[in-house]
């Protein structure tokens, strides 16, 4: 059973947005690595503070889960569920909490080794951030220029070969057992793995020797991405100093509502409301679609609750299977208030054998219908 995020910072269901980002500061700087070296239970408590964070810092999640609980970030989505790693917390938060912790030399902080054996090389943090998409840029793909703050190496930073490891980014140490001498290797503390320290710096670089830069950066995006989908731009993360490799750009999606149109899977809905005499007499009708207007013809004597299939004007799948539909259900707008003529006349029409339900298998139940949309 997953803890419930506002135990976590131990805060009230309705707490604003100052009080869940001191909640979690509180919690960050409890539960801190640094602090707590080499403990797994307070690196766990950090992961989770910064979930529950990741979440209830955010509106749009936060209704989610209030709503849904766990269960709303079920499908592998974006924050919630999986929970997050050390270096997408500090990349992601670290200006939360960064400021309690003087980084002292050496380039802690940073994210996991690339490569295997021999010289590791260090791999930047990686960056994430969110893109919100409407319906039309969803179905159609769309080229986004986002600005990017991310770390760069300074060219000023000069690098020399680390004292400690004498540049090959490991300790060894060697161990007399019963079965003979054993040697053991973890990466160098002092260089990070990466082999290198800093020899100079500009003022203006941080501990690591890079310095902030505003990049914009161009992210494609394909047709029928999903709510909660992650994509990922290679190397356009921080970088990581001296030889190292540059971390990735997390792209979370989010899709905007729209005002007409309700998307389920690759399918969209319209719900299409004509009046009474429209329903009797037939009538055609202009239909916003994802590609631009359609008009669509709605034949005379028209049953309410009649669902009209659009092939191929829904949402392209996101793995190449082809295009969703556009099912437009069609209501029929019963008048609420009738003059007296009106009246008069539905009133001679009530025994009328034209106005008597004789549905035939064309007008099939809602259930029928429901049943034949999934098949
Ligand atoms: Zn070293």
């Amino acid at each position: 059973m997953k803890q419930d995020y506002y135990e976590i910072l131990g805060i009230s269901k309705n707490a604003s947005t100052a009080e869940i980002k001191k909640a979690y500061r509180k919690k960050a700087i409890e539960f801190h690595p640094d602090k707590n070296p080499g403990d797994a239970k307070a690196e766990e408590m950090f992961k989770k503070a910064a979930e529950a964070y990741e979440v209830l810092s955010n509106e749009d999640k936060r209704a989610r889960y209030d709503r849904f609980g766990h269960q709303a970030f079920e499908n592998g989505g974006f924050g919630g569920g999986g929970g997050m790693n050390m270096d997408d917390i500090f990349s992601q938060f670290g200006d939360i909490f960064g400021g309690a912790f003087g980084g002292g030399g050496g380039f802690s902080g940073f994210g996991g080794f690339g490569g295997g054996g021999g010289q590791r090389r260090v791999k930047g943090s990686n960056l994430r951030i969110r893109v919100a998409l409407t319906l039309e840029e969803i179905a159609n793909g769309v080229e986004k220029k986002i600005k990017v703050k991310r770390k760069i190496q300074d060219k000023d930073t000069t690098y020399k070969t680390c004292s400690t490891c004498n540049g090959t980014g490991q300790i060894t140490r060697i161990t007399n057992t019963i079965l003979g001498r054993m040697q053991t290797a973890s990466p160098c503390t002092t260089c990070g793995g990466s082999g290198q320290m800093i020899d100079h710096k500009s003022v203006n670089a941080d501990a690591q020797g890079l310095v902030m830069n505003e990049e914009t950066v161009s992210i494609k995006i394909p047709a029928g991405v999903v709510e909660g989908m992650q994509l990922k731009v290679a190397g356009k993360g921080n970088d990581a100093p001296g030889n190292g490799v540059p971390g990735d750009l997390l792209v979370a999606i989010e899709e905007k509502e729209h005002p007409f149109l309700q998307r389920e899977g690759d399918n969209l809905h319209y719900d299409l409301y004509i009046s009474l005499s429209e329903a009797v007499l037939g009538t055609s009708r202009e239909i916003e679609t994802v590609s631009g207007k359609v008009r669509i013809k709605i034949d005379e004597g028209v049953q309410s609750g009649k669902i009209l299939r659009l092939r191929g004007k829904g949402i392209p799948n996101i793995n190449g299977y082809g295009k969703g539909d556009l099912l437009v259900h069609v209501n029929v707008w019963t008048p609420k208030t009738l003059n007296r003529e009106q009246r008069d006349f539905f009133e001679r029409m009530a025994n009328d054998e034209h106005f008597q339900p004789k549905p035939e298998k064309s007008d099939k139940s809602f259930f029928e219908k429901v049943k034949d949309m999934f098949t």
